[in-house]
């Protein structure tokens, strides 16, 4: 804490909410389904946050998941530096991209070929025009609670903000996209098989997260994907991954390091870690797949700010710090922040269940395992939400929204998770009072 008065985030909220809708330039931001004023963050470094009035946080957003290295990280603002000084943008081909998608593929087995967009939601946009292009389909299958960013087919039962605001999709997407678009109940194999069965040749991909994160984390069933590609491929159709979220973060190589046995996605889709804080996002997979982008195939796909040199010299010093060290840390970071958190809700008889997928965890407010959106909407989120405002007032920032995987990075070093620890029972016995 420091001597700075209190209330310039009301007040910016405030200014805010006269000139951008809700005040925010995403929905969660908002605190809507916690209540309260969002800080308004002023600086970061490490594993803290400090906002407009000075308060120092504990950060377990992350960025949402890019800030890995932890914020400000010395060698990654260098880079950054460095590159600015050598132009913002050329809008020509420029030699970061070149490493940072050589990175990816030597990470990461199915992609032979990659393309660098803006954002997540490109990424995904543009995997579904490549996979109806090559299959001469339109329908797209999409599981319940998984989030694909805000693309107009991919909104509906969308978890993260779209479940946080318990909308069903989305107002403004057309009944004639909505149409070619399925929802299944994620990890559902017997309903794959009937929508194959009755459907087939409509449809040109199943897209899924590689694991779920956006409804909470939810671990994949043994040998989903496996089962799932079979049951794809085998109606002519596209398996599209998206570890826009789980990618370089669940483990060195993203969930398909932790489940790439047996299975081969056709695309998969990158963003979050890549981009090292930067807006990056990237699509790629079998090269015949990704040789139908222009100029070379039909499909249009472009992009003025594309493979920026900023985005790509974040990007590859975010991977120059990715090493086995940094991993294992993570572990031992996400581990011990679960154990910490298990003890204090146990303690304050709390029901609760945290998953996991690789160093992504989260805690569900209910005592039944979550394996559908449906289990996830079922969650005490009352309970979260005193949880969530203790945590706040003692320093620790939160997801805003119970359906939110925890981000640590390795800047939480065991000090930091003390600070946390310290302040977990109280929140525990708020969570439990009602
Ligand atoms: C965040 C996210 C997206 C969207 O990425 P943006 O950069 O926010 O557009 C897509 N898919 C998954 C799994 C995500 O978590």
């Amino acid at each position: 804490m420091t001597s700075t008065p209190a209330g310039l985030s009301e007040e910016l909220f405030a200014r805010a909410r006269r000139v951008i809708p809700s005040g925010v330039n995403s929905p969660v931001r908002a605190f809507g389904s916690v209540g309260g004023t969002p800080p308004f963050l002023t600086s970061a470094s490490g594993a803290l946050l400090t906002d407009a009035d000075g308060r120092e946080y504990v950060d377990l957003v992350g960025s949402w998941g890019p800030m890995i290295l932890g914020h400000a990280n010395p060698a990654v603002v260098e880079a950054v530096r460095e590159a600015a000084g050598r132009g913002l943008s050329f809008g020509a081909p420029q030699p970061g991209e070149v490493s940072l998608a050589e990175e990816i593929a030597r990470r990461v087995g199915p992609i032979e070929r990659l393309r660098l967009v803006n954002s997540g939601t490109e990424a995904t946009m543009s995997a579904l025009r490549v996979a109806r292009a090559a299959t001469g389909r339109d329908v797209v299958v999409k599981f319940a609670g998984c989030y694909h960013g805000h693309v107009d087919a991919l909104l509906a039962e969308a978890g993260s903000g779209v479940a946080t605001f318990a909308l069903p999709g989305s107002a403004g997407v057309t009944a004639s996209t909505a149409k070619d678009t399925v929802v299944l109940p994620y990890g559902d194999l017997d309903a794959v098989r009937e929508l194959f069965a009755a459907r087939g040749d409509e449809i040109a991909a199943v897209i899924t997260e590689a694991a779920p994160c956006n409804m909470g984390v939810v671990t994949p069933p043994e040998g989903f994907h496996r089962e799932l590609a079979g049951i794809v491929h085998g109606g002519g159709a596209l398996v599209i991954s998206d570890e826009v979220l789980t990618g370089f973060r669940a483990s060195a190589a993203g969930y398909y390091g932790i489940d790439g046995e047996g299975w081969t996605p056709d695309l998969m889709t990158f963003g979050k870690v890549i981009g090292g804080g930067l807006p990056v996002g990237a699509f790629g997979g079998r090269a015949d797949l990704m040789d139908l982008l222009s100029p070379a195939g039909p499909v249009y796909q472009a992009g003025t700010l594309s493979g920026n040199p900023l985005a790509t010299a974040a990007g590859l010093a975010t991977f120059a710090g990715l090493d086995d060290a940094a991993y294992a840390h993570l572990d031992r970071a996400s581990a011990a922040l679960q154990q910490l958190v298990a003890e204090a809700l146990t303690t304050a008889g709390v029901p609760h269940v945290i998953q996991t997928a690789g160093t992504l965890f989260s805690v569900f407010f209910r005592s039944e395992p979550v394996r559908t959106y449906e289990d996830s909407k079922a969650q005490d989120t009352a309970a979260f939400t005193r949880f969530f405002h203790s945590l706040l007032d003692s320093g620790i920032y939160l997801p805003p929204s119970a359906f939110e995987a925890w981000f640590v990075s390795t800047a939480h070093t065991p000090e930091v998770i003390d600070r946390i620890a310290e302040a977990l029972p109280a929140a525990a016995r708020a969570a439990a009072s009602d």
